[in-house]
């Protein structure tokens, strides 16, 4: 697992709040705004989502004297749906209260999970309205979840999607892909409560960006949203233009899943980690 570290270190703020909220500092000072993630998924036993609902508490705790808008990132496998949903609600509507009235969003896990999740986040933001969701431009159904979300006001962050799904539920091909989200963006972008057009992919923010000033929206209405460690280029350019940009910041020890999403995301990423194993295996380290 060690093997991973120096390419995870790239997309991580390290592996503790402390760590984390150094890095939070320099994102801000740059003009940044940021959500933290503490990293953790499908754990399987309560003291596992306890132990994560524990983390969340005592970050927002820490957070709370920054006096800075700070939004936070929630798995809702972390925090037990998988082992009972009424526990994994509390546990939830326990960071919700800490946070108020900073945002939480849920992120969007795998297929399996989608309903459980927006059914969940349904739930709660009827209790707690800086409650929001993440969706993903690959599955067919995220027309009807995006249209429910803008009914009820939720704010919902829109990105591709991450995992693996099969091709009965979900686009295969990038250009579908890549016009689904732009429907759904163009949707959010006139209707929708704060949303946050999440990639860094080009071709989809060079169309962003136009119909913004076709149709005259305001910078104030919606947020750029761009992962820790990936494309600070862009997040600078759009900064420059005079848009919002949040970094998605995650921390915490369980990077390893993530790690792998990110790595699977980039063929150079994937040659980056060949070349440390090899470089390790076969003692080519440069300095000697
Ligand atoms: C803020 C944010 C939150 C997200 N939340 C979720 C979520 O809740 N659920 C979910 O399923 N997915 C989530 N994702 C991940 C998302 O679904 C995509 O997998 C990811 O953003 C890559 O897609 P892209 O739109 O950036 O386009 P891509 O076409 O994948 O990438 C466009 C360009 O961005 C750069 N790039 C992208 N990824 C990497 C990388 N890993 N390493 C190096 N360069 C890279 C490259 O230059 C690439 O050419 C989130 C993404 C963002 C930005």
């Amino acid at each position: 697992m060690h093997l991973l570290y120096p390419f995870a270190k790239r997309f991580i703020a390290g592996e503790n709040a402390q760590a984390a909220l150094q890095s939070i500092r320099k994102i801000y000072e740059n003009g940044f705004l940021s959500s933290m993630d503490i990293l953790g998924e499908n754990v399987n036993s309560r003291q596992q989502a306890e132990a994560a609902k524990d983390l969340y508490l005592d970050l927002i705790n820490k957070v709370g004297a920054f006096h800075n808008p700070m939004d936070y990132s929630v798995k809702l496998t972390q925090m037990g749906l998988d082992i009972d949903k009424n526990y994994c609600k509390n546990n939830l509507a326990a960071v919700l209260t800490a946070a108020a009235p900073n945002t939480v969003r849920f992120d969007m896990e795998g297929s399996d999970h989608t309903q459980s999740t927006l059914e969940m986040c349904l739930e709660l933001h009827a209790e707690h309205k800086h409650l929001g969701q993440a969706v993903q431009a690959y599955l067919f159904r995220t027309q009807d979840d995006v249209d429910q979300l803008v009914e009820k006001q939720i704010s919902v962050r829109l990105c591709k999607g991450a995992y693996k799904e099969n091709s009965s539920i979900a686009y295969q091909s990038m250009d579908k892909i890549r016009q689904n989200f732009l429907h759904l963006a163009f949707q959010l972008l006139k209707n929708g409560n704060q949303p946050a057009i999440a990639t860094h992919d080009e071709y989809l923010l060079s169309e962003i960006l136009s119909f913004v000033a076709r149709e005259k929206i305001s910078a104030e209405s919606f947020y750029f949203e761009m992962l820790y460690g990936v494309r600070r280029d862009l997040q600078k350019t759009l900064l420059k233009k005079g848009f919002r940009v949040r970094v998605y910041t995650p921390f915490g020890t369980a990077w390893l899943p993530y790690t792998i999403r990110r790595l699977l995301e980039k063929k150079e990423n994937i040659i980056f980690v060949v070349t440390q194993l090899f470089r390790e295996t076969f003692g080519l380290q440069k300095i000697k």
